[in-house]
């Protein structure tokens, strides 16, 4: 059985008392779960706020993003080594936020996480269609371009510290949620593309994330479905009550 990962994305959010409020709150509502991997991901500002706050406890701490050079001249981006510098364990790659306004591409997606995991690091990488795409019947086209994508080079290794996040661009922020039963299906196709890129074992073994207007009163639905293994959380990770729910939503 794979372990429920719920991570809350906190997106462009949060001055630092209110990256802090929001910070203790989750580390209180989850004290003592322990059979879900639990993750925050403030804005870069906050990190090293949060980090303080969930250090030590059940609750680990990600970047939003992450660039793929160590050091240098690549002014406003951060490097793998200081976001574990800082206290991350996780970095979301390929948001469709970060696909769709700053124009990242499949190879920046795959650079990044890369990376990301030779540093150490665990991957969250988002896939997802539009709405369009949906309607025009092209979901597992774009889904599979982008885990092969995003995807090349990893190894079998590597592979274990990534999940990937189906996040359908329709359902995000939007209080639309995919079905459970839409939302099984992607996450069973984006499990046989694995299982074709690697092995079944493998694809099996791989935690597949939903993200798309979570709520704590429709985790456990969702949760249900046999592919579903966590959430990737906007909204609801905003209040420390609400991820609380999602987290205990999830728990087996
Ligand atoms: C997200 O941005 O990753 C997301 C899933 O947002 P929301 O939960 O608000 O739909």
């Amino acid at each position: 059985m794979r372990r429920a990962l719920i991570a809350g994305n906190w997106k462009m959010n949060c001055t630092l008392a209110e990256a802090a409020q929001l910070a203790e709150g989750v580390v209180s509502g989850v004290a003592g779960v322990s059979d879900v991997d639990i993750v925050v991901c403030p804005t870069f500002t906050a990190l090293e706020t949060v980090g303080k706050i969930v250090a030590g406890t059940n609750v680990a701490m990600g970047a939003q993003d992450i660039y793929w050079e160590k050091s240098g001249a690549y002014t406003g981006e951060i490097s793998p080594d200081m976001l574990l510098d800082v206290g991350c364990s996780y970095a979301i790659v390929g948001h469709s936020e970060r696909r769709q306004y700053m124009g990242e591409t499949d190879d920046i997606v795959n650079r990044k996480a890369r990376a990301a995991l030779a540093a150490g690091l665990k991957v969250m990488m988002c896939v997802g269609e539009t709405l369009e795409e949906r309607e025009a019947g092209k979901m597992e086209e774009i889904v599979k371009r982008e885990v092969v994508g995003g995807l090349a080079e990893i190894g079998n290794d590597e592979l274990k510290n990534l999940s990937i996040a189906y996040e359908p661009i329709w359902a995000i922020g939007t209080g639309k949620t995919a079905t459970p039963q839409q939302a099984n299906e992607a996450h069973e196709f984006i499990r046989k593309v694995v299982g074709q890129l690697y092995s079944n074992e493998i694809a099996e073994a791989l935690v597949i994330q939903y993200g798309g207007s979570v709520k704590p009163d429709n985790t456990a639905t969702l949760m249900a479905e046999p592919h579903l293994d966590g959430a990737l959380v906007g909204g609801a990770s905003l209040k420390a009550d609400s991820f609380v729910g999602i987290v205990k939503g999830a728990q087996a």
